[in-house]
């Protein structure tokens, strides 16, 4: 993986070609983003970069075979260390037996998310964690001299699901580290490492990427339509599993989805609202996410619309219809609670909750709510 070949992120990449270039290559580094976000690539760039032999115009060059071997996962001087839970798809328990998986997720889904991780792995029900064996796996590791590269590096993915043990395990890794080696820690949820742990790190933060760069990025490197593009790039929030998954979608279902859902909680339609809650069950984890922000969005919108702020907003004609008419059974109480509801659903979504159960009892909240507080 070349710079180039990530999306946005120009300043941060100068940064860290630059202090390479001047011999700062930092023994520990925290690469602190955001799910979905370009972090893992971000650090296999830059294990490239440093470890490339024609590096040129601030990039590596993708083609020396230290570049190969890193851009395969197969450089001997690469190691990676990462969450699982046990599978059927992998007889041993250890770190390296699952490395092939691991290999083959980093090829699929360079951007994916732990959730894209568990499933391919099929961990199920089960929490992937890094186990204190996999932190003595990679001490064993790193024991050893560098096979041919100038700096080993050891990429720690999601350091955040170590437990206490592991954690101090790797802490004392941290305090007394091989020469010639890098860590190069990748987190989605930095706040969640062990203060000791940070301390010992450079931080590396990486913003998430902006609606405009990841739709121009959907549009160069997947040929998605440009409109259709700006429209997905602005509910995936900088997450780049979400924003494809949301192109393969029928995004413009989802007015639809959200119009019928208010109208079922309105009329109190039992039926209709179980078959709205198989449909929400069905979407997964990220775009049932992304489906209540969008519901969010919207009745924020309603609002604005029912006082009259038709301009502000960028809809078409049938749609602003339909929300100024949702508007107009809106009271401020209602609205406060719908707001609520859904943040809530949302919370509870993102810590793994039964989506089946988060969408019916919102629903039923909801219904109520549209009985008691809607204006007449
Ligand atoms: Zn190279």
């Amino acid at each position: 993986m070349k710079f180039a070949d990530i999306p946005g992120n120009a300043a941060l990449k100068m940064s860290l070609v630059q202090s390479a270039d001047n011999g700062h290559v930092a023994h520990a580094q925290l690469f602190a983003g955001s799910e979905g976000g370009v972090g893992l690539m971000l650090a296999l760039a830059y294990a490239q970069y440093i470890n490339c032999e024609n590096p040129a115009q601030g990039d590596s060059c993708g083609v020396c075979f230290s570049c190969i071997k890193i851009g395969k996962s197969v450089h001997p001087d690469l190691h990676y260390c990462f969450p699982f839970a046990k599978t059927k798809r992998v007889e041993d328990d250890e770190l390296n037996a699952y490395l092939p998986l691991f290999r083959q997720f980093l090829a699929d889904s360079p951007y994916g998310t732990p959730a894209d991780w568990a499933e391919l792995a099929e961990f199920e029900n089960r929490t992937p964690i890094i186990n204190i064996k996999s932190v003595r796996e990679t001490m064993q590791g790193l024991q050893l001299k560098a096979y041919e590269a100038k700096y080993k590096v050891q990429i720690i993915w999601l350091p955040e699901t170590m437990r206490t043990e592991g954690s101090n395990s790797f802490l004392k890794l941290l305090e007394e580290p091989p020469p010639f080696t890098v860590f190069l820690l990748v987190s989605d949820q930095p706040e969640q490492l062990l203060p000791t742990v940070v301390s010992r790190t450079q931080r590396v933060t990486i913003p998430r990427l902006d609606d405009e760069t990841l739709a121009g990025y959907l549009v160069s490197k997947f040929g998605a339509d440009p409109s259709r593009s700006h429209a997905v790039a602005s509910l995936a929030a900088g997450s780049i599993p979400v924003a494809l998954s949301l192109l393969n979608e029928e995004v413009d279902n989802y007015h639809a989805l959200f119009m019928e859902w208010q109208r079922s909680c309105f009329r109190n339609d039992l039926d209709k609202l179980i078959r709205h809650t198989e449909n929400f069950q069905g979407m997964g984890k990220e775009l049932q996410k992304t489906y209540l922000k969008y519901c969010m969005d919207k009745v924020r919108k309603s609002m604005v619309l029912s006082a009259g702020g038709i301009d502000a907003l960028r809809l078409q004609e049938s749609e602003a219809q339909e929300l100024i008419n949702l508007g107009k059974i809106f009271s401020l109480p209602l609205i406060g609670l719908l707001m609520e509801q859904l943040e809530t659903a949302y919370y509870h979504i993102d810590r793994n909750a039964s989506a089946r159960m988060v969408f019916f009892d919102t629903s039923m909240i909801m219904a109520n709510g549209y009985r008691t507080l809607r204006k007449n």
